[in-house]
């Protein structure tokens, strides 16, 4: 089967494959040629409706399973990915625009594994208890919310939806899901997996549409009791004001501008590279990309020529190519944007050290969306281009010359998700990750994931954690139960 097979993208609801009920469509592209390659539907309130429906009809059967075949069925789901691992990194990229070799060994990968991880870790789950030496037990039963609501962004399509609906599925909820409207191809592909490996209909439903629609009618549905979001805090924001008025359980991973600290004591050479791989990854559009990157004076010349050096090296290309690192931006809009921030940049006063320009490779990508990866120096913390998320290929440098410094500075930001540092002093990384303002630290490392830790910033970067205990935990609610035995 081939990707073409597929087409176009419908809803999945109820275990059938449906258009939206107005009939209506929004053109797909492909941001390497820039070329519509296939439509979505365009659902609303209805469909949505419909898939929470279907949801809540399923809801008893599944919650009911016990966890041994709830856990069984994310196998085979699992497993399902692995066998279609090329046509998934395939149709990732045709939607993304990243590098083939990044879908076939991180991103498919990685939503095969989001399965397998929380198949084995409900396996685990279990509420604690407390006795007491006079007669009375009290034990807390985690229980499944009902139907529960999962929205995702484009960035890592497939792996960031399976990250959310894996845990919602274990712990015994029934999902209505939506996938980014930008790259909805992997997420309507798994729906066919669902399909095929005999998920019961109505327990995962995804609906296609546009934010401000179907996200929309998601968040406000008054029979959808969780609402687990990643996008950008502008739509966090307008998520938590009806969610949080109808007393949804809400969990918001949002945007960020992490700092990378880069001390004077740091393994220069393994920094350099590590640094060039957290500015640049997936053209920089991972929320949790190193984009503002903070050097110790007394080796700032010395870092920056060797890392505009590395960042030269980066080819951007057809995605298809293998010799490509960096791929094309995922839509028009984007791309524009992030170029308006170079100019934006520019006009603050920044110096480009590399980059700066859009890129048309010859052939069949001429038209596509890509950036040079871009370096920046001469700007403050405190400007705007260091202090809104551009989220593409473009990276600060920032000298300072004390801990203190590059500490106030890193802190001086609306967002929290993620830091790195880099430095060999022991004391001083432990002090610097207990006072730098973010979810997560890395230490000399970056992207360094253990799927058993609690994922998600502080400020406008999030609220609530993922992870493996964390996302059970979200998905369920707690019961106290407290027995009297003895002594009444
Ligand atoms: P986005 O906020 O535009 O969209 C995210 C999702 O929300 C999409 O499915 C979209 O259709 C939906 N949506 C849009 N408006 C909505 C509304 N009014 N109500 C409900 N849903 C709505 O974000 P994006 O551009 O797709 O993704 C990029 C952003 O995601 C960046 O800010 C990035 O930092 C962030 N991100 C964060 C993390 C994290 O873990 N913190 C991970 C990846 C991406």
């Amino acid at each position: 089967m081939t990707i073409q097979d597929f087409l176009p993208i419908r809803n999945y609801i109820n275990g059938e494959f449906v258009d939206a009920l107005s009939g209506h469509k929004i053109n797909n592209f492909e941001p390497a040629t820039g070329k519509v390659y296939t439509t979505l539907p365009s659902s609303s309130v209805a469909d949505v409706d419909k898939a929470v429906q279907a949801a809540r009809k399923a809801f008893p059967f599944w919650s009911q399973l016990t966890i041994n075949e709830r856990s069984q069925y994310l196998r085979k789901l699992s497993q399902a990915i692995d066998e279609h691992l090329e046509l998934l990194a395939q149709a990732e990229t045709l939607d993304n625009g990243k590098p083939l070799k990044i879908s076939q060994g991180v991103d498919i990968p990685r939503s095969s594994y989001n399965f397998r991880f929380f198949a084995d870790a409900v396996t685990q789950f279990s509420g604690e208890s407390y006795a007491t030496n006079h007669g009375t037990i009290n034990y807390v039963l985690h229980q499944p919310l009902g139907v529960v609501g999962c929205i995702s962004p484009w960035n890592l399509p497939l792996y960031l939806f399976t990250w959310k609906i894996a845990p919602a599925l274990a712990a015994g909820n029934c999902v209505v899901a939506k996938p980014s409207e930008v790259t909805p191809l992997t997420a309507y592909l798994l729906s066919h997996l669902c399909k095929k490996v005999g998920f019961p209909p109505g327990v995962l439903n995804i609906v296609h549409g546009l934010g401000a629609e179907v996200g929309a009618a998601i968040t406000s549905h008054p029979q959808i009791k969780a609402i687990s979001f990643t996008g950008s805090t502008l739509t966090g924001e307008k998520i938590a004001q009806t969610a949080s008025a109808q007393f949804k359980k809400l969990a918001l991973e949002m945007g960020g501008k992490n700092p990378a600290i880069i001390f004077e004591d740091c393994d220069f050479d393994r920094t350099v590279n590590e640094i060039v791989r957290s500015g640049f990854s997936n053209q920089g559009q991972i929320c949790l990309c190193g984009s503002r990157i903070f050097v110790q004076s007394s080796i700032y010349e010395k870092f920056k020529t060797a890392f505009v050096n590395r960042v030269k090296l980066l080819k951007v290309g057809d995605p298809l190519e293998s010799s490509s690192s960096q791929g094309a931006l995922v839509s028009e809009e984007h791309f524009k944007k992030v170029l308006s921030y170079i100019e934006l940049a520019q006009k603050e006063g920044g110096k480009i050290l590399t980059g700066g320009k859009s890129v048309k490779p010859s052939g069949r990508c001429q038209d596509g969306w890509f950036i040079e990866p871009t370096v920046i120096e001469g700007l403050a913390n405190s400007c705007r281009t260091n202090q809104e998320e551009i989220f593409g290929p473009v990276a600060t440098l920032i000298p300072f010359e004390t801990e203190a410094e590059a500490l106030a500075m890193a802190n001086d930001s609306r967002y929290g998700l993620a830091a790195s540092l880099w430095t060999q002093d022991l004391s001083r990384a432990h002090r610097v990750a207990r006072d730098v303002e973010t979810g997560i630290v890395w230490v000399n490392t970056w992207l360094n994931r253990d799927l058993r830790t609690p994922f998600g910033g502080v400020k406008s970067s999030g609220l609530g954690r993922e992870g493996g205990q964390q996302a059970l935990e979200f998905f369920s609610e707690p019961k106290t139960i407290c027995i009297q035995y003895e002594g009444h």
